[in-house]
């Protein structure tokens, strides 16, 4: 037997309901802030990833799904958004676009080949948002806010948001040295990543999932104290803002999150639920000055976040919050005899071309059975046809909720479920 992929899950329509209503509330939120829907395609040049996400990082070196296509180019499923996202600003000269930043968001598919645990999977969606053009601080202050607004509005509370500045570039080379000079004399107590890290990207050791307790870890020089006056300001700028939006933070100097090309404010969201799992983090996002023109772009910064509906739901399941479900049918058609399903056929062809969601029996089976499908079904309404019906041309029309029944004949009947 032919399973899903590992990693992979199908949402069945006891579940895709969740789903249906989380996009629609991102969407209706991102409006809100003002924000507008990019698509871009599932895949790209590898060189995309390789260049803007960057060499050193476990997405580029482990988790990518690459293959070469017929025509022999290397293409790679999209494992995260915010590199097309800048891919296509730059080819659509979005710079110039009069209004500025440019405010996209993206809700989409993304694709890694990662270790399977609960909450992490090959395939996932991600809802991201991404403000390219402007660099000022109550931009940062925009996404924060926007993305406390998006968990605060399905209800949750537990949530940790957790700040840091990777500074400007200076700093951030000043301290690149420092943690060489600190790691170097002990590197070789460090898995074989940071190994190479220390090279290529020592602040990433700081992100290591293997070595996160080790006591260098723990006592490594500060980002904060690297900072230039310029980066420092910006940083309390931000922080004074949130401050007077009441929006709640911990400031943690060791976060420096995965991408390479992020700057300046970075920023997780946690989950601090019981029973949330191993996997606390919810959303993660940064500002990202360099990356444009580090892809032959405009000089233009940018910042942004994303999050995973996956996770999301499990913050939902693990504070005890029921997505509603609006399923239901407006009528159902219930049937006694052959000429009624007929008949009850050409009913349901006329409800719905005028916007009646309606269903019927397709088993012949029992009218108590035929009653349990309603209300299994959710209906608002039923009919019953037999016989005395069809010669009548009408049928009570019952409310479900009240029991109180209507006759009507068949063209009133549509017209009364139009108004209703
Ligand atoms: P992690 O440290 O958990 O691997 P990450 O740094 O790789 O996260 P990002 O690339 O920043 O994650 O992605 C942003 C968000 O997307 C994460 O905070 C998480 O909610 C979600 N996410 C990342 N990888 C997965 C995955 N494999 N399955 C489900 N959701 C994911
Ligand atoms: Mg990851």
């Amino acid at each position: 037997m032919i399973q899903v992929p590992r990693g992979t899950q199908d949402i069945l329509p006891k579940e895709s309901y969740k789903w249906q209503f989380i996009e629609k509330k991102l969407q209706e939120i991102a409006k809100n802030y003002n924000y507008d829907e990019i698509r871009t395609p599932m895949f790209e040049s590898t060189d995309l990833f390789v260049r803007a996400v960057g060499g050193s990082t476990d997405i580029v070196n482990k988790e990518m799904y690459t293959f070469q296509d017929k025509g022999d180019r290397s293409l790679t499923l999209r494992p995260e958004g915010t590199a097309p996202v800048a891919r296509s600003y730059i080819e659509n000269k979005m710079q110039h676009n009069v209004e500025q930043p440019v405010k996209l968001f993206y809700v989409a598919p993304m694709f890694r080949y990662e270790r399977k645990q609960k909450g992490r999977y090959r395939q996932f969606v991600q809802f991201g948002v991404e403000a390219i053009g402007v660099e000022d601080p109550l931009i940062d202050v925009e996404i924060l806010s926007m993305l406390m607004h998006i968990y605060q509005s399905f209800g949750l509370k537990n949530l940790k948001l957790v700040i840091n500045s990777i500074g400007d570039m200076e700093s951030r080379n000043e301290y690149n040295k420092a943690l060489v000079e600190h790691f170097s004399p002990r590197i070789g107590e460090f898995c074989s990543d940071c190994q190479s890290r220390i090279h290529t990207n020592p602040m990433r050791i700081l992100d290591c999932k293997k070595d996160r307790d080790h006591e260098l870890v723990k006592n490594a020089p500060r980002m904060y104290d690297y900072l230039n006056d310029e980066s420092k300001n910006y940083f309390e700028t931000v922080k004074a803002k949130l401050d007077d939006l009441n929006i709640a933070y911990a400031v943690d100097y060791n976060l420096v999150r995965g991408l390479d090309y992020y700057t300046h404010t970075a920023f997780e969201l946690m989950s601090n639920a019981d029973g949330f799992g191993a996997i606390t983090t919810l959303c993660g996002g940064g500002r990202y000055n360099g990356l444009l023109e580090m892809m032959d772009g405009p000089d233009k910064t940018g910042i942004g976040f994303a999050l995973s509906i996956e996770r999301l739901i499990l913050a939902l399941e693990a504070e005890g919050i029921d997505i509603p479900n609006e399923k239901g049918l407006d009528l159902y058609v219930c049937t006694m005899t052959d000429e009624a399903r007929d008949l009850a056929g050409t009913l349901l062809h006329k409800l719905r071309n005028r916007g009646i969601s309606a269903d019927m029996d397709y088993e012949n089976r029992k009218l108590k059975a035929q009653m349990k499908d309603a209300d299994r079904k959710n209906a608002r309404y039923t009919i019953v046809l037999g016989e005395d019906e069809i010669q009548n041309q009408s049928a009570d029309l019952k409310n479900m909720q009240t029991g109180e029944t209507k006759k009507l004949s068949f063209e009133e009947m549509i017209s009364t479920m139009e108004e209703i």
